[in-house]
């Protein structure tokens, strides 16, 4: 973990600046800190919680990006490193959709995590569409969906700075398990219209704003070789062959190809030939 990007002295990204590794981020405000999401691990969290103290002052807030487990695990370090009661004063933000993925994964997997002395924090404010933080800069948060149940982005106006959550994957495969990909395209295509500079993925290097571009044309091939698949009616493992040769995804971790069978399967309908 180290510090990626400090941008205008406002925006700070943090990460292992990998193509695979999960990113977060805080913001430097009058109100205090505010972090973007948390990362994977109670050392990672503590790893964040402390650069953003010590850069940027004492914690006030939290925002969730989106529910996965990579990007809202370590937050249980906001209690570790500041104390319950300080850490009970930090204001925990997440769209509807996101709060109601946390809920599920922490239904799911909180009893195992607890086990291991790690209690991710739950949302303590929950916006609709987005939210406007009027906190010196003013933090703009939207829920613009496609990757995950929620799929906010957190942008600075100030330091045209996008924090882009998993809606952007720099330099590798998207995890696309739970992804509406046509959403995430047309959530792409806006993001493009914006004034921005700098954008922070949910995974690998910090970029300029054509990796919001990248983004999308990469999503738009992938649904590209998934029609002409289902064209001609090719089965499950067929598709996931076809995808593991187009994007070379020979040397991944299992956990992508859990993601893209769990894609085809379910979202795009392809099944096992009997
Ligand atoms: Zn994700």
């Amino acid at each position: 973990m180290e510090l990626l990007a400090a941008l205008k002295g406002r925006a700070f990204a943090v990460g292992e600046g990998g193509p695979r590794g999960v990113n977060a981020g805080f913001i430097k405000t009058e109100r205090g800190t505010l972090l973007v999401d948390s990362l994977v691990s109670l050392a990672d969290g503590r790893f964040l919680v402390e650069t953003a103290t010590a850069k940027a002052g004492p914690i006030a807030g939290l925002v969730y990006t989106h529910e996965h487990g990579d990007h809202v695990i370590g937050s249980a370090a906001l209690v570790t490193v500041m104390g319950a009661q300080a850490a009970q004063g930090v204001e925990v933000l997440a769209s509807e959709g996101t709060a109601a993925g946390i809920a599920d994964f922490l239904r799911r997997s909180g009893a195992e995590l607890a086990k291991q002395g790690i209690s991710p924090k739950a949302p303590t404010l929950v916006f609709e569409a987005g939210a406007r933080l009027l906190w010196g800069p003013e933090v703009v948060v939207v829920d613009l969906g496609g990757h995950a149940r929620g799929s906010s982005v957190v942008y600075v106006p100030s330091a045209k700075t996008l924090f882009a959550g998993d809606l952007v994957f720099n330099g590798t495969f998207p995890w696309i398990g739970h992804a509406d990909i046509d959403r995430w395209i047309a959530s792409l295509t806006a993001l493009e219209a914006w004034d921005i500079e700098t954008v922070i993925p949910g995974h690998g290097p910090v970029g300029g704003k054509d990796i919001l571009g990248g983004q999308r044309a990469y999503l738009e091939r992938m649904t590209r070789v998934i029609a002409a698949l289902r064209a001609r009616r090719a089965s499950l493992d067929e598709a996931r062959r076809a995808l593991t040769e187009e994007f070379g995804l020979t040397q991944y971790p299992e956990y992508f190809f859990q993601s893209l069978t769990m894609a085809l399967r379910e979202t795009f309908g392809f099944e096992e030939r009997q």
